[in-house]
């Protein structure tokens, strides 16, 4: 955290840093330009003036300008020049300034050193007598300005590092000591940033959750182990009369319940883990499916339930286990929540973006009351009809789960007038 912080707090101010430096000094560079033009001219104009009153004088005056000046006759030989030896001078006909100005009496060029990173201005004017009076002044190019700043700029950029690291490090602590004071337990009791209150309702909301789940597996646990326990006393006893048999029919029905729940819990509890990702694999939905309907063909016949295929050949990334288990649940509850001479038909389709499973019965259907919950662990709708059916309320839960783990959706409808269909759509 330290670090993303440092780094965007860093970034930031070096950018901004570069912008301004760039910024300013190509406005301050162009201003200055700007000026130095101007000045040029004024300069030339009044050197002109002096030059049209007195030819002669001019000649002979010293002069302690800034600015080179030149004087060059109509024919392009240099009559004067205030910094060169005027026979190390060629003829300056050729300039572009002196064409020009000959031309329209005035002239303005800028001529670039590459080597020396410099430019030259040249403020050319025509004199009465036809001579061209030039002047010129040289500065740095942009280039060169920016460039005799760098080491300045570079210390800048190295303290903005610095003072970064050590903004970033109070931040870091001023943002993350509120984070590990919270109290987990009770997420909600917690004042803190309100951007962390998603993350405290979730945290509570899950505690909540976790909590009923923990109550819930006690209490289901609880209920067949003491009816085991009771008959088993009054058979240790001896007090079973000639019931021996019911007893123990009893005790070994309550013992398989007891396992179911336990296995269902070690499922869900294997999902919750969320570590199956490895087993992932592109697995025959149609093979799953119809193993599945095979496995349940016994169960289905002895409910006098028939089972209908109507699955067509998908093929998908998955965990085979979990799309078993899934297709397991959903095709066992289809029968065993169904009437004699009822049927349970599969579909199975490959649409453009998902994957789509449908299982649906004319069984006894789900109130729309229950819809909502009949996911949640332990929910058995209806207890008065479900009661007598067996079960543990966690299908639909592991259901649930291996629909999410696939990122998909899982639907409730009702089916004809009675039944019920269950619409899974698995992403691609
Ligand atoms: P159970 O072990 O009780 O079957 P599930 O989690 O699989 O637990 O299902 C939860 C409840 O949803 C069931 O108790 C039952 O009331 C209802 N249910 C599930 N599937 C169906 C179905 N196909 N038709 C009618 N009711 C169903």
């Amino acid at each position: 955290m330290k670090k993303k912080i440092f780094q965007s707090i860093a970034l930031t101010s070096i950018v901004l840093v570069a912008i301004s430096y760039f910024l300013c000094t190509f406005i301050i560079y162009t201003d200055l330009e700007k000026t130095t033009k101007q000045t040029l001219i004024n300069e030339t104009n009044s050197l002109a003036q002096l030059y049209n009153k007195n030819p002669d004088d001019f000649l002979q005056t010293k002069f302690y300008s800034e600015s080179r000046i030149t004087l060059i006759q109509a024919d392009g030989k240099v009559l004067l020049d205030s910094r060169y030896n005027l026979n190390s001078l060629s003829n300056h006909s050729t300039r572009p300034e002196f064409i020009e100005a000959v031309k329209k009496g005035q002239a303005a060029s800028t001529r670039y050193s590459d080597t020396l990173n410099e430019s030259t201005y040249y403020y050319a004017l025509k004199l009465d007598n036809g001579n061209i009076l030039r002047l010129s002044t040289t500065s740095n190019t942009l280039i060169s300005t920016l460039g005799s700043s760098f080491m300045p700029i570079l210390l800048i950029f190295a303290s903005v590092i610095v003072i970064s690291l050590i903004i970033a490090r109070i931040l870091t602590q001023k943002i993350v000591d509120p984070i590990n004071h919270l109290n987990l337990d009770i997420p909600l009791s917690n004042k803190t940033y309100p951007e962390l209150q998603p993350l405290l309702e979730n945290m509570s909301y899950h505690n909540k959750i976790r909590k009923e789940f923990s109550a819930n597996v006690s209490h289901e646990l609880k209920t067949p182990l003491t009816s085991i326990s009771g008959y088993a006393e009054i058979m240790a006893n001896n007090l079973q009369g000639d019931n021996t048999q019911e007893f123990s029919r009893k005790i070994v029905d309550e013992s398989k319940q007891l396992l179911r729940i336990i296995e269902d819990i070690i499922k869900l509890s294997k999902l919750d883990e969320g570590n199956v990702q490895l087993d992932y694999e592109t697995i025959d939905y149609q093979e799953v499916i119809q193993n599945v309907l095979r496995n349940l063909e016994n169960y289905a016949g002895n409910a006098n339930v028939a089972l209908i295929d109507e699955t067509l050949p998908v093929k998908g990334l998955a965990v085979r286990q979990i799309i078993y288990e899934i297709m397991y649940n959903l095709i066992q509850n289809a029968i065993k929540y169904n009437y004699e001479n009822g049927h349970v038909w599969v579909s199975l389709r490959d649409r453009t973006s998902y994957i789509e499973i449908i299982v649906k019965d004319d069984g006894i259907g789900i109130h729309d009351k229950d819809k909502e919950r009949v996911f949640e662990r332990f929910y058995r709708s209806d207890k008065s009809h479900s009661k007598q059916i067996e079960g543990t309320g966690l299908g639909l839960a592991i259901v649930k789960h291996g629909v999410d783990f696939h990122n998909g959706t899982i639907e409730v409808f009702d089916y004809l007038n009675h039944g019920t269909k269950f619409v899974i759509k698995i992403n691609k």
